[in-house]
């Protein structure tokens, strides 16, 4: 994650397009949440929205984006509800190689089901 975010086709767009595996549990016409492949805790969902636009990370986002950006963030809630997260949960944007950010097209990790600490964890 060191280098310069560039706008280009990640992983993600191969797991949009049905071209590698992965375990989706939620998709409509604008947003994807399958599980991450390395876990950091017992639920572990990416959220991403289906067309980029642009949003390689936070850090890019317009006004343009207001509608999708809020889409992310709800999907998050529907599918902490869907994987049963009642008692909490916690939503991370990672953003550029300060963030940790490795895949430069925009998601919403949503991780539960162990208690979470703050900041480390
Ligand atoms: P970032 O570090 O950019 O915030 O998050 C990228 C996440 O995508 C990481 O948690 C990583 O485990 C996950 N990831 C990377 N490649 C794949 C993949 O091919 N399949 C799935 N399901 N997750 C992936």
């Amino acid at each position: 994650a060191a280098s310069a975010p560039a706008d280009s086709p990640t992983i993600f767009d191969k797991i949009i397009n049905k071209e590698i595996p992965a375990n989706i549990v939620f998709e409509d016409e604008q947003v994807l949440a399958f599980r991450d492949i390395n876990p950091q805790a017992p639920t572990h969902i990416i959220i991403i929205p289906k067309v980029k636009d642009g949003l390689t990370g936070l850090s890019q986002a317009e006004e343009r984006h207001y509608e999708i950006l809020g889409r992310l963030l709800h999907t998050a809630k529907l599918v902490a509800k869907q994987e049963g997260l009642d008692d909490g949960f916690r939503i991370v944007i990672n953003d550029g190689p300060k963030g940790c950010q490795s895949v430069y097209h925009i998601h919403v990790h949503l991780l539960g089901g162990r208690q979470m600490n703050w900041p480390a964890g």
